[in-house]
């Protein structure tokens, strides 16, 4: 598939991403059926509040070599979310997959399928970052 086409779900705040969440009180993601492109306008609102990263999930073109978390062949992000996740997923009732409107383009989901899926709601890009 072509890089341009396959969607980072752990992307910035920036004008023209794709907003895929929000993060709800218990920390876990809520995700938009609806592709919604977010506008310069967004962007400004949301950098009033705190960190949009921390409150919101969106998505954007994957660059591949152009992220320290690319592996050379993969995104590192989703391995290591899914195996620190697993322990916390273990025993829970298989759960259906999110509605999410970048699934068929999801760089995650292209690499783990559905077991992405279930690990996602759990990621807060903020957080990830600080911990790179
Ligand atoms: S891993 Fe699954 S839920 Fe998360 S953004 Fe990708 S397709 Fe959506």
């Amino acid at each position: 598939m072509d890089t341009q086409k396959v969607m980072c779900p752990s992307a910035r705040c920036r004008e023209g991403a794709v907003l895929i969440g929000v993060v709800m009180s218990d920390g876990r993601v809520a995700y938009t059926a609806d592709r919604l492109e977010i506008t310069a306008e967004f962007v400004e609102t949301a950098k009033q509040g705190r960190s949009p990263e921390k409150r919101f999930r969106f998505a954007s073109p994957c660059v591949k070599n152009g992220c320290s978390q690319w592996t050379g062949s993969r995104c590192g992000v989703i391995d290591k979310v899914s195996e620190d996740a697993a322990p916390v997923l273990a025993g829970a009732p298989a759960a259906d997959l999110p509605e999410c409107s970048i699934r068929s383009e999801c760089r995650w989901f292209m690499q783990l399928g559905g077991e992405a899926c279930q690990a996602c709601p759990l990621v807060i890009t903020d957080l990830l970052t600080e911990a790179a």
